[in-house]
């Protein structure tokens, strides 16, 4: 059982630069926890103050219910893994694997057992004996993770496991950790500024910016239901449309603008009419957008700027008006640049947000889950 609990945590680094600004979060036991948001948003020293590498300035840490915030990191039974590896490179893998246990005066047969156990598990028994330099980034990274696995900690810590590793090899590390975590049945929090590693790995993402949390939730809660204009465009490749549109009816049922007008499903209209007159932002993802030959309702006509085809989809880079937007389509047309061509929007798919505070303008983006 490893149930970690953030509450109101704040730090403040020497200088007065305030990296993380009120942060609450649990991690419930045994889940896989993506903490996601841009360079600097403070996701690492988020995860180094729950490792004990960092003072916590204000707030409260809890695992299992137990204040750890003066608890030093050999007494918190959590285990991290870094980008970098940070393996001791005068160390065979089986003595990297080894030394935590060792320090630990673990009687030698158990460390013994424990070791191959683990190196069975990630495939490396055959390197045992190799120094970390004989290695490949995606062996060097395994060792990384089972010297974390052979301590048996509450929780384990992963900062960008896999930013040094190739493409190929990233998209394989994500299969295999996301496995691991399901053999070991174990709580991991992992820090990444990737957003598809925090879609294809996490039970629940937090993204944060500028050192707060934006939302939490579920991948798929998050894709449907983005809590600000911010999370929409983060989760999600190619990144969502915004279009500036007006309301345009009194029960908020039209939108208008740059040459088209949408009419969002009855459901909307609550939510737009208070902003009868004003321009929102028009959300829309690039899948949500299908090409029709003709002018149906909903549809939106634009000029192709890019054509970029990748094999199973096209991305077309489009200017509606004078607003640049980003449509995904099938390989089974082609598409020419200069043509102009209309593209209906998926309006049950469609998001609203507050131009001022961003916000969604719709309920059910700000229930966290
Ligand atoms: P992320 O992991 O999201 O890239 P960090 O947690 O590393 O972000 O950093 C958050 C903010 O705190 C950044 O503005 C960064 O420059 C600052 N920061 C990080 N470490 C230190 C430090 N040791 N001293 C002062 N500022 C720091």
């Amino acid at each position: 059982m490893a149930k970690v609990e953030l509450r109101n945590i704040s730090k403040i680094y020497e200088g007065g630069i305030k990296a993380v600004d009120d942060v609450n979060i649990t991690v419930e036991d045994k889940e896989f926890v993506v903490f996601v948001g841009p360079s600097g948003c403070g996701k690492s020293t988020t995860l180094r103050m729950v490792a004990g590498l960092e003072d916590i300035t204000e707030g409260s840490l809890y695992i299992d219910d137990e204040k750890m915030n003066d608890v030093p990191p050999k007494d918190r039974n959590i285990a991290m893994v870094f980008q970098n590896y940070a393996l001791y490179p005068h160390m065979s893998v089986y003595e990297n694997m080894a030394f935590g246990l060792k320090i630990k005066r673990v009687p030698k047969a158990d460390i013994d057992k424990r070791v191959h156990e683990v190196a069975k598990i990630l495939d490396i028994e055959k390197f045992l004996d190799r120094k970390p330099r004989a290695l490949s980034g995606g062996q060097r990274q395994r060792v990384a993770v089972g010297r974390a696995i052979v301590r048996n900690p509450k929780v384990f810590l992963f900062d960008e496991p896999l930013s040094n590793l190739d493409a190929k090899l990233r998209v394989q590390m994500r299969a295999e950790l996301s496995d691991l975590h399901l053999r070991l049945n174990a709580t991991m929090i992992y820090v990444t500024h990737d957003q598809v590693e925090a879609m294809t790995m996490a039970d629940k993402i937090v993204v944060m910016k500028d050192g707060r949390v934006q939302q939490i939730g579920s991948p798929l809660h998050l894709y449907n239901h983005p809590a600000n204009k911010f999370v929409a465009g983060f989760i999600g490749s190619p990144p969502m449309n915004f279009l500036s549109l007006k309301v345009a009816d009194k029960n908020g049922l039209v939108l208008a603008g740059d040459g088209c007008e949408l009419r969002p499903p009855a459901e909307c209209g609550e939510p737009l009419k208070t902003h009868l007159n004003k321009t929102v932002y028009f959300g829309i993802r690039p899948e949500d957008l299908s090409y029709v030959e003709g002018s149906e309702e909903n549809t939106i006509s634009a000029k192709i700027t890019v054509v970029e085809p990748l094999g199973a989809d096209i991305h077309l880079w489009l200017l509606a008006g004078t607003q640049p937007l980003v449509a995904r389509t099938g390989p089974s047309r082609s598409f020419k640049v200069g043509d102009t061509v209309n593209f209906r929007a998926d309006m049950s798919k469609a998001q609203f947000f507050d131009r001022e505070t961003e916000l969604t303008l719709l309920p059910a983006g700000n229930t966290p889950g």
